[in-house]
């Protein structure tokens, strides 16, 4: 790359700071900036983030953890094919960073460098992975004694709700498309003030990182707009919560899809239910990392649309892996799945990531996901759940949490650093909202992702 000219490009566009982001374990996207006249030297050379940054829950209170305290240095080195000019900010551009230890190799602790380390590792194997992110959000309004209350009362899908969200989605969609997101459907959802706005899928890292730029981009544009954009798994109790299904698609060297069928029963791929098995099999701890916020055990309840048991089925809504059938007219077969047990409170690298070490563990194990559900698991009796081996998920953060601890193939996947740093910081969440009322629970959400 011809460093002097992409700084002269940016230069050009009158960029005077570029943010290099990061994703921490509590779930907020976070950086630093760094002037243009500086930014050739900082792109080879990083700015420095002190370790212990890794180590802070989402209400900055900084947790004991080995290796993380206010001894040591890493840096934040950006990758530059991530930069892109802010539309929602003037004069500024971003880049996704990764955490580089000082010997230039990628830090233990490192969420982006996981989740490279997992996808790395499933194409050593053969398998590609394309993922796209679909978050839901709330539209919302302040009032006068300071309090948020959604921006309308309009029904799903209603057209009514355009009226409200029109012009503020937009902009957002001219500002996702001017850093490269190309977007694909929306609609009012079904809670109140409620919008999903869905943008294409990518190859995995950029995929997390278009997660970051989504959220980031749609909470600047609805500032802008007087709106409050919040991203919390469930803002308002009584309405539908916030889910960010995670859309996979997995593909061979020669780009046939993995997951499309081989002769094997309901027309999915004996490798795809392997994939799928393996999710089914690690999703108690891995929602730890999926659901990664106390506000998202609220969501994640029976009959909610959201997931709360451990099955697969095909356009079941109330599977944790749905299939989605494949469009009409595709010329390659378009067949995936989503993961609905996740939200917007998650760290998107390691969400991506861990689901990726749990499906290729199913892939090595061979395991098989039983046969699709075809009803609304909540609605089979106890002893029937039981005898097809469906779980409840986990119904609180630190139930998600102790069931990740037990998760050797996860908790060995993420590493020593990260899987120890990531499991203090959620126990600390646990024990901070337990020692609070929902009040605190819901505003520490609200703005937060
Ligand atoms: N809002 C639901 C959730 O929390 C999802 C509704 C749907 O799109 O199926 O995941
Ligand atoms: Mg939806």
């Amino acid at each position: 790359m011809d460093l002097a000219a992409f700084v002269q490009r940016a230069r050009d566009n009158d960029v005077r700071f570029v943010r290099f982001l990061y994703c921490d374990n509590g779930g907020t996207i976070r950086g630093k900036a760094i002037h243009i006249d500086k930014l050739a030297g900082r792109i080879q050379n990083g700015i420095g983030l002190t370790v212990a940054m890794q180590a802070m829950n989402m209400l900055d209170q900084l947790q004991s953890v080995e290796g993380m305290g206010p001894v040591g240095e890493i840096r934040l080195v950006p990758d530059v094919e991530s930069y892109v000019e802010l539309p929602y900010a003037p004069h500024s551009a971003s880049m996704m960073a990764d955490m580089i230890a000082l010997d230039r190799t990628p830090w233990a602790a490192c969420p982006r460098s996981f989740l490279r380390r997992m996808l790395e590792e499933a194409a050593t194997a053969g398998v590609h992975v394309q993922a796209a992110f679909e978050p839901e959000w709330t539209l919302a309004r302040q009032t006068e004694d300071g309090s948020f209350a959604p921006a309308d009362e309009s029904l799903c899908f209603s057209t009514v709700g355009w009226e409200t969200g029109g012009p503020v989605i937009d902009a957002i969609v001219a500002a996702l498309e001017a850093q490269g997101m190309p977007v694909e459907q929306y609609y009012p959802e079904l809670g109140h003030g409620q919008q999903e706005l869905s943008i294409r899928h990518a190859a995995g890292v950029r995929a997390a990182d278009n997660q970051l730029r989504y959220r980031d981009t749609m909470r600047a544009v609805a500032r802008a707009h007087g709106f409050f954009a919040s991203l919390a798994p469930k803002p308002f109790p009584d309405q539908a919560g916030n889910g960010c299904h995670i859309h996979v698609s997995l593909w061979d060297d020669e780009g046939n899809n993995l997951m499309a069928g081989d002769g094997s029963p309901q027309g999915v791929s004996h490798f795809g239910r392997h994939w799928i098995a393996g999710i089914l099999d690690h999703l108690p701890g891995l929602v730890a990392i999926t659901c990664a916020s106390v506000n998202s055990y609220r969501r994640l309840q029976p009959q909610s649309w959201s997931s709360a048991y451990t099955c697969w089925g095909f356009d079941n809504r109330e599977a944790a892996v749905r299939i989605v059938s494949g469009l009409w007219g595709e010329t390659t077969p378009s067949i995936h799945f989503e993961l609905k047990a996740s939200d917007n409170s998650n760290n998107p690298y390691l969400a991506l990531g861990a689901l990726i070490a749990a499906g290729m563990d199913g892939v090595r194990r061979e395991l098989d996901p039983g046969e699709p559900m075809a009803v609304d698991p909540f609605d089979l009796d106890e002893a029937e759940r039981t005898r097809r081996n469906i779980l409840r998920l986990p119904d609180s953060l630190e139930a998600a949490v102790d069931a990740l601890a037990q998760d050797t193939v996860l908790t060995s996947a993420l590493g020593d650093l990260l899987a120890d740093a990531y499991i203090t910081v959620k126990r600390s969440e646990a024990d901070a909202f337990a020692a609070q009322d929902l009040a605190f629970e819901l505003k520490h959400h609200f703005y937060k992702f």
